[in-house]
């Protein structure tokens, strides 16, 4: 009864995964901490009251603000004389507390099927995660070690830079926060510019509403990566830390999260995923990356494309000429009449507040990722056909290859 054992020991690993969720609400390490969303709510306030006016109006006039999404995700308008009474009911409807409630957590984004799609992918990947590659994902200590060593035997052992605390500190903080950026940015910018990887991406972009949990909207295989690169940053800076100032390694943290991290995901981090359109103005956008600036990220038009790749820092996104600041956006409304896709259109419509955010979310051209099958299937589909336009692993390709070296071998047998 092997078989039983190791079923119950799978059911046990699924359930235990499964079971850390909840968990991260009160883990600084995720993006969805309670102190880093009621950050975002707060910072929610005041787009909220220099919006509310215009809000309400909007609302009364769009009543399909409060629409619910059909089987194929499109925001479906409700009859004309319901959208009549909405319509004159929407003003109240949307102004004060509970007006701001709906501004922030509307019906037509968050049970729109993009966002029910995440609600899955959150679920599913962190079942996955747990059975098939914990245990394959690359881990900050050898990494750590290795770095250390390698640099002792490059450049011989060396007395400690600084024995002050203060000064340890703020450098191996500062360390930290700068490998686990630049890092980001370069496997973000890899996933966008080689085909194979953007495959997998595009599961992340295929959404056409933003909610802070689209983040865990991502194909395996790149949750694989990040996993992967946020060893290797650590593992880079411990190592570089250990071998500048010894053992005594601290940073600045707060709840265990890196000081500068927790600061920047509190002022709004969880506002990039959301429709809630906040830009930080043009000096401090070319410094940091602003939540419109992502939602820019994850815009159809296509001169957006690849754009804003970082994620704290814009410094990467200037050096690789790929930063874009919300004032330079012309907004959807003023494009005369360019149409998306049903979906994405309908669902920006519907979008209380979407009207201020000059940009529809989602990229429409990028079919099948409405269905678990579709998103952890069909990537793996699309990387192997580019694989095999590029010659390298498709079953056809080996046969070929066989079949030339036994012709090759004929005439010697001859
Ligand atoms: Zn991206
Ligand atoms: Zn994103």
């Amino acid at each position: 009864m092997e078989w039983a054992n190791d079923l119950t020991q799978l059911a046990g690993i699924m359930t235990a995964s499964v079971a850390e969720l909840p968990g991260y609400l009160v883990d600084t390490s995720k993006r969805i901490y309670w102190g880093y969303l009621l950050g975002a709510l707060l910072l929610a306030i005041p787009v909220y009251l220099r919006l509310g006016h215009a809000f309400a109006r909007h609302v009364s006039s769009h009543p399909a603000a409060s629409c619910q999404s059909d089987k194929r995700g499109i925001c479906a308008p409700s009859r004309p004389k319901m959208q009549e009474e909405q319509g004159a009911q929407g003003a109240n409807q949307y102004s004060g507390v509970s007006g701001f409630f709906r501004f922030v957590f509307p019906r037509a984004v968050y049970l729109s099927a993009s966002a029910r799609m995440d609600y899955q992918l959150l679920v599913v990947n962190k079942l996955l995660k747990g059975l098939l590659f914990a245990p394959l994902v690359l881990t900050m200590v050898p990494v750590a070690m290795g770095v250390s060593d390698a640099l002792s035997w490059l450049l011989g052992d060396i007395a400690p830079l600084s024995p002050h605390v203060v000064v340890v500190m703020t450098t191996f903080t500062a360390l930290l926060f700068i490998l686990d950026d630049a890092t980001r940015f370069v496997l973000h910018w890899l996933l966008h510019k080689v085909p194979v990887l953007w495959a997998f991406h595009r599961v992340h972009h295929s959404a056409d509403v933003l909610t802070p949990l689209t983040i865990y909207r991502t194909h395996p295989l790149e949750s694989y990566l990040y996993a992967c690169r946020m060893g290797l940053a650590q593992g880079i800076a411990v190592g570089l830390g250990y071998f500048l100032f010894g053992p005594a390694l601290k940073m600045y943290d707060v709840l265990g999260a890196n000081l500068v991290v927790f600061l920047f995901n509190v002022l709004g981090a969880n506002l990039r995923h959301s429709h809630i359109w906040l830009p930080w103005g043009d000096k401090l956008e070319g410094w940091f990356i602003s939540p419109a600036q992502h939602q820019i990220h994850h815009s159809v038009a296509p001169e957006h494309r690849d754009t804003n790749l970082g994620s704290a820092l814009a410094l990467w996104d200037r050096l690789a000429g790929s930063l874009i600041k919300s004032s330079q956006v012309v907004p959807f409304s003023q494009r005369g009449g360019h149409r998306v896709d049903d979906r994405v259109d309908g669902n920006h419509a519907a979008v209380p507040g979407a009207a201020y955010m000059p940009l529809p979310i989602g990229v429409g051209g990028y079919p099948g990722h409405d269905s678990l099958c579709g998103v952890y299937l069909n990537p793996l589909r699309d990387a192997m056909m580019i694989l095999s336009r590029k010659g390298r692993i498709w079953p056809q390709y080996l046969l070929l290859r066989l079949r030339q070296r036994m012709a090759r071998r004929q005439p010697d047998s001859d």
